[in-house]
């Protein structure tokens, strides 16, 4: 990241790393990782992980790790190994040369395992998983020992090669760390660290291996054997942390990072589990990973949403050690922030009706100036065309206006956006009383949108030129869910109950000309009516197709 970014907020990790720093626990050093599964696209609850570790790293001239966590083949594809570098990208951030995939690991881990079966710290188990669980007990009553926890090292040597030989089918054995059957902690009650899976074959080492280790057995090793400093995770692994001290504590690996927690991000209206968002997917509830709606990074992206903007949020959001509901409004609070500052203006009309200047001449056209963004001078202004027939918006106009609609109605007068002051003289309807047109005339006089004669024009609404204008599809996207919580369902409801029907739409607008030869990805505010963008995929300057990212304002506040 190169540009300045904003104020930093005081929390407990940053502090850690500070402390430790000053006492040179890692010798000054801070080496942190992400370590994603590529079992899923990233969201953006990944990203306030990845805004900590990378983070952290950059603050204190250290480095980060990109670390594909892939040790379960049943779920795990190159296709999500592909989008979550794109993604990390993006969000910007650079591992350099430092990414690793723990399956690179798989030979020292299982000489690792072998090194606690000679010190008589692993056996190999024959325990069915019913009677794994029944013997491990509950926390409040010491469990039971298996009956093979005594088996002898040779025996036990054997019986894991031959595991990893393929001589048995799924579920036949499993490796256990011999820990403390009584421990109140269940994750130390001999857990059990490799077990056999023979297919599907990984993405990476084929058929290689039939053996693969488990997590709370594999992490801490991949954080070990890379020198890893500062091991983030969320809250869930605190009760894991003993398990992990123990491994590193009883092989011979070259350092022990440090794991500290803090707590995930939950966002209200959203739902953030990997196997709910797989399932909106598969059930095509959505139109893909990267559909607007999704909180994926491929689907804010798609929706206009900047990096920059998330960033900014997770920051906002700080880094505590309690779970909390945070509110979409502040992701977007941000967003609105960022796009306000970036965003070049633009008019566009999404529900057209058509206005005639009747003293301006048939044929002709004119062109206005107009200022790309009054939030940034350096963006410079544009020619806007106009001609006798324009677009305005619908409710723009009132035949029989209150006394405060300041906008268009028959006999008054209102500010053309850049352009010139119109006076409603008519309309015409059609059979059944609709308008169909409306009538006006210009003042020629008031060339760039102020009265000559100082008279006072309230109003001003946005307009395309028709004759100009390109005809385009805007997807008009909201919220995913109605409700607050939709992922909580001890309510007996679904998240799938929950669903907006309204949180998608396709119209037809007209846009300002330029419009349509724009990059797909490029963001615009539409003058009075929030930010766009040219959608990623679909948008093409014979197709425009364009996104809305956010209204102007939170419409769904409780006011
Ligand atoms: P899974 O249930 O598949 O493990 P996961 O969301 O934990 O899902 P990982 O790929 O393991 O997915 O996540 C990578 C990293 O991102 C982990 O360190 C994890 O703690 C962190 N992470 C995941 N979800 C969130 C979240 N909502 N808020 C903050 N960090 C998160
Ligand atoms: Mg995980």
């Amino acid at each position: 990241m190169t540009e300045n970014e904003p104020v930093l907020n005081q929390h407990f990790i940053r502090e850690k790393i500070a402390e430790d720093n000053r006492a040179g626990t890692f010798g000054g050093k801070v080496i942190t990782r992400f370590p994603p599964e590529p079992n899923g696209y990233l969201h953006i609850g990944h990203a306030k992980a990845i805004c900590l570790d990378f983070g952290m790293a950059l603050e204190n001239n250290g480095r980060c790790h990109l670390r594909f966590d892939d040790t379960n083949p049943t779920k795990e594809d190159v296709e999500y190994v592909d989008s979550i570098m794109a993604d990390v990208q993006w969000l910007g951030f650079d591992w350099g040369e430092h990414l690793y995939y723990a399956s690179d690991y798989f030979e020292q881990m299982f000489q690792y395992a072998e090194e606690l079966i000679h010190k008589g710290l692993a056996y190999v188990c024959t325990l069915s998983p019913d009677e794994f669980k029944e013997y491990r007990g509950v926390p409040t009553r010491p469990g039971k020992d298996s009956p093979w926890r005594n088996r002898p090292v040779a025996e036990n040597l054997d019986l894991f090669h031959r595991m990893r030989a393929g001589e048995f089918e799924d579920g036949a054995y499993v490796l256990r760390a011999k820990i403390d059957m009584a421990s109140p902690n269940l994750h130390l009650r001999d857990p059990a660290i490799y077990r056999i899976k023979k297919a599907p074959p990984h993405h990476r080492t084929g058929s290689d291996w039939c053996i693969y280790p488990m997590y709370d057995f594999a992490h801490c090793l991949e954080d070990a054997i890379e020198g890893i400093t500062h091991s983030l995770c969320t809250l869930e692994f605190e009760v894991h942390r003993p398990l992990y001290d123990w491994i590193l504590e009883h092989v011979s690996v070259p350092c022990h990072p440090e794991q500290t927690e803090f707590s995930r991000l939950n966002l209200s209206y959203t739902i953030m589990s990997k196997r709910k968002l797989q399932q909106l997917v598969e059930e095509k509830r959505v139109s893909g990973w990267d559909d607007p709606r999704m909180p994926t990074l491929a689907g804010l992206r798609r929706r206009g949403y900047t990096p920059e903007a998330i960033r900014r949020f997770c920051e906002e959001v700080g880094i505590t050690k309690f779970n909390s509901l945070t509110d979409v409004a502040l992701l977007e609070h941000c967003l609105r922030d960022h796009l306000n500052k970036t965003a070049a203006r633009a008019m566009a009309v999404l529900d057209p009706i058509k206005v005639v200047i009747d003293n301006f001449p048939e044929g002709e056209a004119d062109a206005f100036e107009a200022v790309n963004n009054p939030e940034d001078p350096a963006a410079g202004t544009r020619e806007v065309p106009f001609s006798r027939e324009l677009y305005i918006e619908r409710n723009d106009f009132m035949e029989e206006p209150p006394k405060k609609f300041y906008r268009l109605a028959p006999g008054r007068e209102v500010r053309l956006r850049y352009a010139c002051l119109v006076t409603c003289t008519h309309v015409l309807k059609d059979a059944d009383g609709q308008v169909t047109e409306i009538h006006c005339t210009w003042d020629p006089e008031s060339r760039g949108g102020s009265a000559p004669d100082g008279r006072k024009v309230r109003g001003t609404i946005h307009w395309v030129s028709a004759q100009h204008a390109v005809s385009a599809e805007v997807r008009l996207y909201d919220r995913l869910f109605t409700k607050e919580n939709p992922g909580d369902e001890r309510d007996g409801t679904t998240f799938l109950d929950h669903l907006n029907p309204d949180s998608f739409q396709s119209i037809r607008a007209y846009l300002e000309p330029a419009l349509a030869g724009v990059a797909p990805g490029t963001r615009f505010q539409f003058e009075r009516l929030g930010y766009f963008c040219a959608d990623a995929k679909d948008h093409a300057p014979d197709h425009p197709v364009f996104n809305r990212t956010a209204s102007l304002r939170d419409s769904w506040s409780k006011q």
